[in-house]
């Protein structure tokens, strides 16, 4: 199938390559032209395991270009708007400009059967005002809504394989053709049994921010249960073993850290909530904002153990941060709680050095006044406390013994409850963990 992907960022450009290596034919259209000359030359212009190999074996297919030029969509049939839906300032609410203006941008250069594909998260009722925009244009194309449950770090294998597939269509005959389109686009997923919901729109918008509501509030329950075991002395890690048993339970997401951040939950569960309010339902889903409110309260109790671990005022205190991205495996630090912490830190007055695998070159352009470092030797040599925030493998895989003879205090805060306690305490290292004695 011919295909466009509007919108080359962590979703599109993995979108656009992954299609164009099932083997359909695909652009790649973006606004930012240094990620479009980037991703021209084949190279990604961001960190994501696999990407690299698939934009290059695309690249090489003949199967893939990209392009600035929105007019470069004409002859696709199926045209995937994958731009971003970022926190409008000053608000909770979801900044929907850029799929308004990718939307009104594609319409001069549909034709009739052509399908537009919403893969955006966005709040709902988005796609019903969107579909009458595209019926006023008489453009002849249809809106389908298909969101993405895409994991960065997993990106590509989920976009290849992903564990489940929905698409929102409209009623009657152009629904059936929209179905259609995107059982072509999705032959591989569909051969093999990938569940599918069809349904309509406004459930597809739903069934994203619900997913992530589901994810985040898992996430804060068992911080939250932290947060207990903290003033009780329990131990929350033992705590989740025991009920992660209970298979209706389940213990994954059950780790209790210093909370979730990326470029989605944060922003997701805010969009959810002001949408319920505008919609007259805020109460359905006030339980969000707590939900909110124990993920940041996280954040600061990594701070003020960190202050309380020093063996000597925090001001000019060497502190070593490991970690910046949100999660492992990514670059990605948009409200990351490790660069928080690490910022909060500095705020404080600590000389924090701070290293990570991947993310350095995006946190040095938000927060240049932190010092970074590459090498992880150098990171630990004489600092009076180390904190891990994002649990890298190299991270994990840290000798303590090793570690013990770098640091001036082997004093460790583990932001993720990661590490060994026991063996990083037998190194001689005094081991602080979250909700855990
Ligand atoms: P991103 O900021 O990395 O990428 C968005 C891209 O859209 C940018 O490259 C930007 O230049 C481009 N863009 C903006 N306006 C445009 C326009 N008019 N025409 C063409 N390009 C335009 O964001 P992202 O992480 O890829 O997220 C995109 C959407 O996907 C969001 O709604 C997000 O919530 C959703 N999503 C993201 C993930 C994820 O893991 N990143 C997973 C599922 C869903």
């Amino acid at each position: 199938m011919k295909i466009s992907v509007i919108g080359c960022g962590y979703l599109g450009a993995v979108h656009a390559s992954a299609m164009a290596e099932l083997g359909h034919e695909v652009v790649g259209i973006d606004v930012d032209a240094a990620k479009i000359a980037a991703l021209s030359a084949g190279k990604t212009p961001f960190f994501e395991p696999g990407l690299p190999e698939v934009l290059t074996s695309a690249m090489a297919s003949g199967r893939l270009r990209f392009s600035t030029d929105i007019a470069d969509a004409a002859g696709a049939a199926v045209h995937f708007v994958a731009v971003g839906t970022p926190q409008k300032k000053g608000s909770h609410a979801a900044d929907l400009s850029y799929v308004d203006a990718a939307v009104e941008a594609l319409l001069p250069h549909m034709a009739a059967g052509d399908l537009i594909v919403g893969k955006s998260t966005v709040p709902v009722g988005t796609a019903a005002r969107l579909a009458a925009v595209i019926t006023a244009s008489g453009s002849g194309a249809t809106l389908a809504w298909n969101p993405e449950f895409l994991r960065e770090g997993f990106a590509v294998q989920d976009t290849i394989a992903p564990d489940r597939l929905v698409y929102g269509v409209p009623a009657g005959e152009a629904g059936e053709r929209a179905v259609a389109q995107l059982n072509e686009v999705y032959a591989s997923a569909i051969a093999t049994q990938t569940p599918l919901v069809v349904t309509d729109y406004a459930t597809a918008e739903l069934v994203k921010v619900a997913a992530n509501a589901f994810l985040a509030t898992k996430i804060s329950f068992i911080n939250a249960m932290a947060e207990i075991a903290e003033v009780s002395g329990a131990d929350v890690t033992q705590l989740a073993d025991a009920i992660g048993y209970d298979s209706r339970i389940g213990r994954r997401f059950l780790n209790a850290g210093v909370g979730f951040g990326g470029g989605c939950l944060p922003k997701d569960i805010r969009a959810f909530t002001a949408r319920a309010e505008e919609l007259g339902r805020g109460e359905s889903v006030a339980f969000l904002k707590e939900v909110d409110a124990i993920n940041m309260r996280r954040r600061q109790r990594v701070v003020d153990l960190t202050v309380t671990a020093l063996d000597r005022p925090v001001y000019n205190a060497k502190v070593a941060v490991l970690g910046l991205s949100f999660k492992p495996h990514s670059d990605d630090v948009r409200d990351s709680p490790a660069l928080d912490v690490a910022v909060q830190l500095r705020g404080l007055g600590a000389n924090v050095v701070a290293t990570d695998p991947q993310a350095i070159e995006n946190s040095r352009t938000r927060h240049p006044q932190l010092n970074y470092e590459t090498d992880l030797e150098v990171t630990l040599r004489g600092a009076s406390a180390v904190v891990l925030v994002t649990e890298w493998p190299e991270f994990k895989a840290i000798d303590p013994v090793w570690a013990a003879t770098l640091v001036e205090t082997p004093t460790i805060v583990d932001g993720r409850n990661t590490l060994d306690a026991a063996k990083w305490r037998a190194a001689g290292w005094t081991y602080y963990g979250l909700g855990r004695p």
